[in-house]
């Protein structure tokens, strides 16, 4: 083989394009491999041809502690295209009422304790069995990954006495939509460094972040056109069947149609499910984990039914709505409501028509305003592979940037970057593995390995700077 990249990158989702990018910016020659006709993995958009609208596979939201995020955007020229809510601010509606978690601008964690004591529909006591939870993430503040390693959130929550009005007002939405699971079955060392990092650092840091427009239209053309200007390929429809391996050291894939590419380094970037399939052996973990759905319901009336611009149902089936309108500009004129089930394993077997009519029923449970509002469309989107099932167990066996193959690295939302998997994870993971191939490639460059691998690697001196190791 001879080789005429220096990094191949698998999976052309948010971990394979910040760190295909990233090693652009420093010199590298990458090409980026996409099994898919599209890029942009689990986090994309598509037009709605009944409205016209553009949707996302599902809403996400970011957070302003998403710092790996917003470099990736920044470098790709994207960074204006996310908008930051001013205070974190959500209003909650629940069949039995309304209530409103809004932190005023007090330097963190102040801010949110004040939020969650003004918090109505909770007993004074509730309230102040809140210390508990910050004096146990005090105290594990920097060993809370080995003290919880073996516990859920649920364990960590009656740990904290934890009331169960609490639970279910405040901790239950939270979790749930952060680690895709429920607190029974999450693990607590995600959900307490969510915390440290959402909402125990700057007040900027705990403030909701989204895109203003599809997320494809985010990142997916601005990340192909810099890998391009520098030199790099993207490469959609090429799915990775096999990985070359030489004397220890990685040396090509093979696509799914028999075509053989080399390189001095990849980065795998695709979702555990299918790494298993072509690189098992280098990551056994990857066959071991199992995923969780989310589900979203879109329904378009001719109305707007709230306020404001997301809120958390509380007591229904469907957990988060968002007002489209409010978000983006929509191409239509009729006002996009996307519902969100996170942990949806219990209905993700239900039919399009089901969902649409539990939503319907949802929303007339928590606002009288859908009785008078006309339903123009509706569109289900089902991610049964959404995330990974971020239990205790899968803790243990989220795997590490390096493998035991020289040259051979895994990205993705689901190793071992210590976050629930997010965008952020999946651009950490990325921007990680950008640093450690950039380190190797100046390695070889200085003296080549195993009388070979000399690659195309441009000489160190001519490149822009290294990647960061960001973590
Ligand atoms: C409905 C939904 C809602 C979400 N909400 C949020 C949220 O609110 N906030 C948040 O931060 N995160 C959210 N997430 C999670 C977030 O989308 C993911 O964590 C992130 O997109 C994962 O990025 P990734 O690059 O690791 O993987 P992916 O996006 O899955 O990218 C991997 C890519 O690899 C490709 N691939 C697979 N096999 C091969 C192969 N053999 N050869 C070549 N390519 C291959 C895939 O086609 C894919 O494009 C949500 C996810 C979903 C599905």
């Amino acid at each position: 083989m001879t080789t005429s990249w220096d990094c191949l990158v698998i999976g052309g989702g948010f971990a394979g394009l910040s760190a295909a990018t990233a090693l652009a910016e420093a010199g590298a020659r990458v090409l980026v491999l996409e099994r898919r006709p599209r890029l942009g993995g689990r986090a994309y958009s598509l037009r709605d041809e009944v409205t016209g609208d553009t949707i996302d596979n599902g809403q996400h939201l970011m957070m302003g502690c998403y710092h790996e995020t917003l470099r990736f955007l920044e470098r790709i020229g994207s960074r204006h295209l996310v908008r930051a809510f001013d205070a974190p601010r959500v209003d909650f509606l629940a069949p039995d009422g309304a209530a409103s978690l809004v932190c005023p601008p007090l330097p963190a964690p102040l801010h949110m304790l004040v939020g969650l004591l003004r918090l109505n529909g909770l007993t004074p006591s509730d309230k102040l069995g809140l210390w508990r939870v910050g004096w146990s993430l005090l105290r594990a503040k920097r060993d809370y990954r080995a003290r919880y390693a073996e516990a859920t959130v649920a364990d960590w929550l009656r740990e904290c006495r934890q009331s169960p009005r609490m639970r279910e007002r405040f901790w239950d939405p939270l979790v749930i939509a952060t680690l895709n699971e429920p607190p029974e079955r999450a693990a607590a060392p995600l959900l307490m460094r969510v915390l440290h990092q959402g909402f125990g650092g700057r007040f900027a840091d705990s403030r909701m972040v989204v895109a203003t427009v599809g997320l494809s239209e985010l990142y997916v053309e601005q990340a192909r056109r810099f890998i391009e200007a520098r030199g790099g390929s993207v490469r959609a429809q090429s799915g990775v069947k096999a990985i070359g391996v030489e004397r220890g050291r990685f040396c090509g894939v093979t696509l799914a149609d028999g075509e053989t590419i080399s390189a001095t380094a990849c980065i795998s970037a695709a979702p555990p499910q299918d790494v298993a399939k072509y690189a098992g052996a280098l990551a056994p973990a990857a066959a071991q984990l199992h995923s969780s759905p989310i589900v979203s319901v879109n329904l378009w009336f001719d109305r707007p039914l709230f306020e404001a611009p997301f809120v958390g149902l509380i007591g229904t089936t469907m957990q988060w709505a968002f007002d489209k309108r409010a978000l983006t500009t929509p191409a239509s004129d009729l006002h996009h409501l996307a519902l969100v089930v996170s942990a949806a394993r219990d209905i993700v077997h239900m039919s399009a028509k089901d969902l649409i009519d539990l939503a319907l029923d949802d929303l007339r449970r928590v606002t009288s305003k859908v009785n008078s509002a006309r339903l123009a469309h509706a569109r289900v989107i089902k991610e049964r592979q959404a995330t990974f099932s971020a239990t205790p167990a899968a803790e243990r066996l989220r795997p590490a940037h390096r493998t035991a193959i020289r040259g051979f690295y895994l990205a993705g939302d689901w190793t071992d970057t210590g976050l629930p998997a997010t965008i952020e994870s999946a651009v950490v993971s990325g921007h990680a593995c950008a640093a450690r191939v950039w380190q190797d490639l100046q390695a070889m460059a200085r003296r080549p390995l195993d009388g070979g691998a000399s690659s195309a690697l441009s000489a160190p001196g001519s490149a822009k700077g290294a990647p960061r190791d960001w973590r």
